[in-house]
């Protein structure tokens, strides 16, 4: 067994409002990643094999390697269909929201799931949830979304009707928001979980490998480019800065996720502890920036203070609305604000 981390009367609540409901949408935030597709759809399984009309609306598309999962092509994109995502807004008598912690985080969504009658249940593990909904399940402490909604359905006494399809779901969040468990795993539960997702046959290998081996070769050279041409070192702070324009993503026929898992590669370089990504956006005038560090240095301080973002910790991101050189003047700027915290985190983690 694992520890009781969901207070009971949470999950007391949530069964009671299920019990109670016909319609559920879930709804996880702009560009959604492993975790909020797989927390989604490991719901969504387990919502329609209890009877539910569940249906999963996502602002925006996600990406090519999150597409095999099953119940994904079901996966409702706000941006394409608007009136048809608003109406089973409108009709859910319920509305679970993961992985995020605003409304502003689901885009044009928000305003819909604000104006909704229906209950509304957060699940989420980034810290400082807005309090807009009726049940309100926040854990920071745990490494995914996709854990807590596990965590949930187990504690509902529904392990033994969880589906193979929802158990392959929650893995792929869990693996792909520890980066495959190479960070934020530590804690030995999230093993005994596996094991229980394998005891539903989930072949955690076949996941892997459809993860992480499906990338097109363009990826790989625009990834090379990236390293070569994109790269700025900051030894003494250990820190990294990479970035990509428009042309370069152009050149290299960049596709949604693509760019996925390039802010952590310059973190693979020895006394490097925090690593920024800028991305110029191909079809908005913005830049999207995502951070990354180790140890104890807070990358979601420093997307907030500079790019109106937040986040966890050790991964975090956010937007900047100017040119790439503006966005690279203002992380520099906002670097030497923090020397102090970055040289003490790297001589920490150099000495380990
Ligand atoms: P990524 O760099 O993979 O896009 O995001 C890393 C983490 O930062 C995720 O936990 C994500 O929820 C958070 N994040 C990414 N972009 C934003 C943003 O624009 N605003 C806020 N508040 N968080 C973000
Ligand atoms: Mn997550």
């Amino acid at each position: 067994m694992f520890s009781k981390i969901i207070a009971q009367e949470k999950i007391n609540k949530v069964a009671d409002l299920i019990d109670k409901a016909d319609k559920a949408v879930i709804v996880t935030h702009v560009s959604p990643d492993g975790d909020a597709i797989g927390s989604s759809l490991g719901l969504y399984h387990y919502l329609q094999d209890s009877g539910m009309e569940a249906t999963v609306i996502v602002p925006n598309e996600f990406p090519y390697f999150l597409k095999w999962m099953k119940g994904a092509k079901d996966v409702l994109i706000h941006e394409k269909y608007p009136d048809f995502a608003a109406q089973l807004i409108a009709d859910a008598d319920m509305i679970f929201c993961l992985d995020f912690n605003v409304l502003s985080r689901i885009k044009a969504v928000g305003d819909l799931v604000k104006e909704s009658k229906a209950k509304k249940v957060l699940i989420d593990h980034h810290p400082d949830p807005a309090d807009f909904c009726d049940v309100t399940i926040s854990h920071p402490e745990i490494s995914s979304t996709s854990e807590l909604i596990f965590r949930l359905i187990c504690r509902m006494g529904d392990f033994e009707q969880m589906s193979k399809d929802s158990a392959e779901s929650i893995y792929t969040g869990m693996m792909t928001d520890t980066g495959a468990f190479t960070y934020n795993s530590n804690s030995p539960e999230i093993y005994y979980i596996i094991g229980q997702l394998l005891l539903k046959g989930i072949d955690k290998d076949y996941i892997y490998s459809k993860v992480y081996h499906s990338y097109t070769a363009d990826r790989y050279r625009m990834m090379g480019h990236t390293l070569s041409e994109r790269m700025k070192i900051y030894e003494n702070y250990g820190a990294a800065l990479i970035w990509l324009n428009k042309d370069d993503q152009i050149k290299y026929h960049s596709q949604k996720g693509d760019t996925e898992g390039f802010a952590n590669l310059p973190l693979s370089i020895s006394g490097i502890t925090f690593s920024v990504f800028l991305r110029q956006d191909t079809e908005k005038d913005m830049i999207k920036i995502s951070l990354r560090s180790q140890g104890t240095f807070p990358c979601n301080t420093f997307a907030a203070q500079c790019f109106n973002g937040g986040g966890h910790l050790n991964a975090s991101g956010g937007e900047f609305y100017g040119s790439l050189a503006e966005a690279i003047e203002l992380f520099e700027n906002t670097l030497d604000e923090y020397a102090e915290l970055l040289i003490t985190n790297k001589n920490n983690l150099d000495k380990r």
